[in-house]
């Protein structure tokens, strides 16, 4: 790449919530490109526990002292916000070799349809087993998952949690 070259990247995701491994994967990019855009993203199909607006309000909450870290939200294609946001590049993390095989098929076609490259960075050995969908169900059966999810994620979980056994 050209020395001179400002680079965003775009590191699109559910966020349901935003866990201590994706917050790893931020920091180490923020030191990699010039902008990295968290992109909040919103399936007609999938049902999440947060909404986007939630997702993207702890988000902010996390990234304001990184000047070159912002949010967005969006809804369809990552390579038409990519494009809308003038990311050259598709940030996405890595776990483990289950990973690998669905992250592999996923840069390819955006590659195919958006002529966009995606780069990956290792998850830090910490945060190997953290996912939003175990938290979200380790909290729901009353599980203590503080030590996976920044302070300001914790408080909303358990609030959010103890709304939906009210219901
Ligand atoms: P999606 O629904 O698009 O998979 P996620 O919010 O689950 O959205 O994940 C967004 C990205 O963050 C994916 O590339 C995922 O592999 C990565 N990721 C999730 N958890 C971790 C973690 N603990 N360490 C590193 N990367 C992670």
């Amino acid at each position: 790449m050209p020395e001179n070259k400002y680079v965003r990247a775009l590191f699109p995701g559910s966020f349901d919530p935003i866990t201590n491994g994706h917050l790893d994967v931020i920091r180490r990019a923020s030191v990699m490109f010039d902008e990295v855009i968290v992109a909040v993203g919103d399936s007609p199909k999938k049902e999440y526990l947060f909404t986007g607006q939630e997702r993207l309000e702890m988000i902010h909450e996390l990234v304001a002292d990184m000047p070159e870290v912002k949010e967005v939200r969006f809804v369809g294609l990552t390579v038409e916000c990519a494009q809308r946001e003038k990311a050259q590049v598709i940030l996405r993390g890595l776990r483990n070799l289950a990973d690998v095989q669905y992250e592999f098929q996923l840069a390819l076609t955006n590659r195919a349809i958006g002529g966009i490259e995606t780069v990956f960075i290792m998850t830090g050995e910490k945060y190997g087993f953290t996912t939003s969908t175990l938290i979200r169900e380790v909290g729901r059966y009353g599980g203590d998952v503080s030590g996976l999810v920044p302070p300001n994620v914790f408080e909303r979980l358990k609030e959010k949690l103890s709304a939906e056994k009210g219901l």
